[in-house]
């Protein structure tokens, strides 16, 4: 079959790979509909973050079953399938807490490479969520969204407590930041402030429920929210990106008694202890528990009440994924989907 494999930063190849086969007796194997690149693997193109070469990529996928382990008995062959980019098997404490992507039993669907023919999903029963039917074609986007960016820009909304009365402002305007703007609205906020200065992610914000746009960063970013609610701050600020900047910008922005959740992966952040002390603001992240919102995510999206799909704004079968990094890389594209 044929899969995305990154060789070296900036080198990714589609070549032939070894069919995935059942390992494990709780695995299912299944034919992937849709894939994507995601902003964390850009880490590793732009040789922030090293892997260890040639490395299989992409952990977004949504797809039609083919095969299960003896030991799966919820998840069938012929059932259309989301899961998320950990695989977790429902059951734990952790799970069961509502933090799969903290599993017992996790494993990275990233070492798996998605960005493939076929994939190999462990904990099948824990980690993947079936649709009630064949889904059209046109939802398909929409469900990989499920898959990690719609999951993680939920999860960022719910941990900075976004909701009815609240004032939330989204830092990074990349499709999880995107899709927490949309989930801040979904949850009831009022007032959505989106940070972006790209006219095409701005007019997507506003779709989703962005009221204000602030093209500042930095200190400036933080002065324009302050003036926006009062000088006080926002309730709840979505940090969705992963810098310094984008962190202390999250963290001076909310209000003392708000909450920051934080969603993008942390590369080299350093929180000033003193700066958080004074911040009297709630810090809530990490890798998004995708699995924890799957079926309600799905639920929306099946009912076409949300369209997350929106953010893919560049499609390419997956042959031309080195294409698609390359988009994501320059910011000529949102988020590229991969048609294997
Ligand atoms: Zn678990």
């Amino acid at each position: 079959m044929r899969g995305a494999v990154m060789y070296a930063p900036g080198d990714v190849r589609v070549e032939e790979r070894d069919e995935p086969q059942i390992v494990e007796a709780t695995d299912a194997i299944i034919r992937v509909s849709a894939a994507c690149v995601c902003g964390s693997d850009l880490w590793p193109y732009r040789g922030i973050e090293d892997l260890e070469w040639p490395a299989p990529m992409g952990h977004e996928y949504a797809g039609v079953v083919e095969e299960v382990g003896e030991a799966v008995e919820t998840i069938r062959p012929g059932q259309f399938v989301v899961g998320s980019f950990w695989a977790s098997d429902n059951t734990c404490e952790t799970c069961r807490a509502g933090y799969h992507s903290a599993c017992v039993d996790r494993v990275p669907m990233g070492a798996l490479g998605a960005q493939a023919e076929l994939l190999r999903v462990p904990l099948a029963d824990g980690t993947l969520v079936a649709t009630p039917d064949l889904p059209a074609d046109d939802l398909i986007p929409s469900l990989l969204s499920a898959s990690d960016v719609l999951g993680t820009g939920w999860f960022g909304a719910v941990a900075a407590e976004a909701g009815p009365g609240k004032t939330v402002a989204v830092v990074g305007d990349g499709a999880v930041g995107l899709l927490a703007v949309l989930a801040a609205s979904q949850l009831g906020a009022g007032r959505i402030i989106a940070m972006s200065r790209h006219e095409p992610r701005q007019r997507l914000a506003r779709e989703y429920g962005a009221t204000d746009v602030v093209e500042e960063r930095g200190d400036d970013g933080v002065a324009r929210i302050k003036e926006l609610t009062n000088g006080l701050g926002a309730h709840s600020v979505v940090e969705a990106v992963g810098t310094q900047e984008s962190m202390m910008q999250a963290i001076h922005a909310t209000r003392p008694g708000g909450h920051v959740g934080f969603v993008g992966v942390g590369h080299g952040v350093t929180l000033p202890g003193m700066e958080l002390f004074w911040s009297l603001a709630h810090l809530h992240g990490g890798p998004a528990p995708v699995r924890r919102f799957l079926p309600e995510l799905i639920d929306l999206i099946w009912n076409r009440q949300i369209h997350p799909g929106k953010v893919f704004d560049l499609e390419l079968p997956l042959a031309q994924a080195a294409e698609g990094y390359d988009a994501m890389d320059q910011r000529r594209a949102i988020k590229v989907l991969l048609r294997p």
